[in-house]
């Protein structure tokens, strides 16, 4: 069977990947290996075939997918078994970035950790986010200043799965992340446990979200969503845990109208996996904090 041109990019797509542009029969992308500052990866359209000229790596399309899809698998046989000194050490020293450092990363809104999660080019670049070899970078925001770092690691095992920089200058407990370009000003405002879950929310249509970095909430964090939100959603993750948090959290905002879904039957999992049609239903499901602790929701 002849395949169209065009097929090779689409294939590529459906990977998480994005081409650039396209010259004679080849497409160009960023290679998902390695960060890079362009293109060296090109996908073949007339073959099934890619070849990176920075790292050397290709092969086939089929193979390219088995790649990606072992990426985070492979790493993962490096850390099931226990970490050795020197592995933790390279851990740790990646997972220490400075505010400068930050700066000074590649942009790029390829990302492929998240591109795989479901995350658009488009959220990954709103929300700024860059990365190292291990980590996603979400920066945080408060009053137009970068106040801290929320590294999200991108391979399963590592723990932490968070981590806040620059260490003991930004405390997680004192900040919240809020979206780009925050406007709420008394509105409501979607408040999730997560960095991603809150990517999430915003890139489908909830513009007004924040992320209390954890499952409880300090008075300093108390104090900046009472700035900037009249009322406010919570949407925490849907097991025990999350709906304990829900309750403590709900507590400790009395002060503001609050809302909670109206049932755990109504979403499944935590809002990071969320699609924007179980993300509509819970929101328009929604019950007052009050209500929902008077009939034992919460
Ligand atoms: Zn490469």
């Amino acid at each position: 069977m002849k395949r169209k041109i065009g097929d090779h990019i689409q294939m590529v797509e459906d990977m998480g990947l994005s081409v650039s542009f396209t010259t004679g029969n080849e497409a160009y992308l960023f290679c998902p290996f390695h960060p890079e500052r362009r293109e060296s990866m090109c996908v073949n359209l007339v073959r099934p075939v890619w070849h990176c000229f920075s790292c050397e790596r290709g092969g086939s399309l089929k193979q390219l997918e088995r790649m990606l899809d072992s990426m985070e698998e492979v790493e993962q046989v490096v850390i099931d078994d226990e970490l050795d000194d020197e592995s933790q050490a390279n851990i740790n020293a990646i997972a220490n970035v400075t505010l400068d450092d930050f700066t000074g990363m590649d942009i790029s809104d390829r990302i492929v950790y998240l591109q795989r999660r479901g995350f658009s080019r488009e959220t990954i670049r709103k929300w700024g986010v860059r990365r190292t070899s291990l980590f996603a970078v979400i920066p945080v925001y408060w009053d137009n200043k970068l106040e801290g770092l929320i590294l999200r690691s991108m391979i399963r095992n590592v723990k932490p799965k968070y981590q806040y920089q620059p260490k003991g200058v930004f405390h997680k407990n004192d900040n919240i992340l809020v979206n780009p370009n925050f406007r709420v000003a008394g509105g409501m405002i979607v408040i999730v446990e997560g960095a991603l879950d809150a990517m999430k929310v915003w890139q489908n249509g909830y513009e007004n979200v924040c992320a209390i970095l954890g499952s409880s909430i300090s008075e300093n964090q108390v104090k900046k969503i009472m700035r900037i939100a009249g009322s406010a959603m919570l949407l925490f993750d849907n097991d025990a845990a999350g709906y304990n948090a829900m309750r403590n959290v709900g507590v400790a905002l009395s002060g503001m109208q609050l809302y909670v879904p109206r049932s755990s039957l109504y979403y499944s999992g935590d809002p990071a996996e969320m699609s924007s049609e179980e993300l509509s239903e819970v929101m328009e499901n929604r019950m007052s904090f009050l209500k929902a602790r008077v009939s034992g929701v919460v």
